[in-house]
């Protein structure tokens, strides 16, 4: 049976409801399409932990800055929904934008607070104020017991989580490990827009985690130089930022921390931004 389609808010609720009103666990999948093994590895997590699954697909104007080219996003609408088939997922929600924002842009925002200022936020002005603003309506409209996200965008994962406290939502979050080539590179989107070259430089993203990695146990500024020279080493990698967090409060860790970290990494390749990130456990001093 092909997959139904809902692109208004009012089908997709009374496919919720149904399952709600039947006692079903609903999990939500949010996406912009283009769906690769990355998502799909969230849509199969979905329907091994819920009952009914519901994948949107939706191009979110909001979170994309002035001088991003959301007309350049991959839409691939029937091939998503092929890919989504063997899943026998309830539904997949793919508004218009009309839909969702019937009166343009509203002017009601979520805002991601400081946070959402730096790293990804300091690059893309207002970009997650945009997720939130979207992932607040598409789970008002969805009301799932659980929404999956990937590990892949470890800043937004945070984000939202503190948004679902912060705000009370009733709503599980489940984060399920970045999928990625077998060269290293994590699986995106945007990865079609590089070129052999492009994509052979791009592996550098993951080298430099790889790289930290091994040098956890001697000190943050170890792990950082060990990053950096392997991005030093990729001269088609344009550097934005290279950052070690700490995972309780997403802010950069201090001279002597120990403990789970994570290494965050954005870089431009040509004309493609991608992003990386790995946690690591910090346990060195460096000499
Ligand atoms: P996007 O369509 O880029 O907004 O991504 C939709 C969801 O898929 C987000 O929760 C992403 O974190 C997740 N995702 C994207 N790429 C990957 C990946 N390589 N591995 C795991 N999850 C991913």
């Amino acid at each position: 049976m092909p997959i139904a389609v809902a692109e208004t808010i009012s089908e997709l609720r009374t496919i919720t409801a149904e399952a709600r009103a039947a006692g079903k666990r609903i999990a939500l999948v949010p996406t912009m399409g283009a769906l690769h093994a990355g998502h799909l590895a969230l849509v199969h997590r979905a329907s091994t932990i819920a009952d009914v699954v519901i994948v949107s697909i939706f191009i979110n104007p909001l979170q994309f800055g002035p001088s991003e080219d959301i007309d350049r996003y991959p839409r691939t609408l029937p091939d998503d929904l092929a890919q989504l088939e063997p899943f026998g997922i309830a539904a997949v929600f793919a508004p218009p934008v009309t839909e969702m924002y019937p009166s343009g842009a509203s002017d009601t925002r979520v805002t991601a607070g400081r946070i959402g200022s730096l790293y990804e936020g300091r690059t893309r002005a207002g970009h997650f104020d945009g997720v939130l603003t979207v992932v607040s309506k598409l789970l008002n409209i969805a009301r799932p017991d659980v929404v999956l996200f990937g590990q892949k965008d470890a800043q937004q994962v945070f984000l939202v989580k503190r948004m679902i406290i912060d705000l009370d939502l009733p709503i599980e979050v489940d984060v399920v490990p970045t999928v990625r080539e077998d060269d290293g590179l994590a699986l995106s989107s945007r990865n079609r827009f590089l070129d052999a070259k492009e994509k052979r430089a791009a592996r550098g993203l993951s080298l430099a985690l790889e790289a930290a990695e091994s040098s956890a146990d001697r000190g943050i500024d170890a792990v950082l130089a060990a990053a950096q020279s392997v991005l030093m080493g990729e001269h088609l990698v344009e550097l934005d930022y290279l950052v070690i967090v700490d995972p309780g409060t997403f802010l950069p860790v201090d001279d002597g921390y120990q403990g789970r970290a994570v290494v965050l990494v954005a870089a431009r390749v040509g004309t493609t931004r991608l992003i990386d990130n790995e946690e690591i456990f910090l346990t060195g001093v460096h000499s």
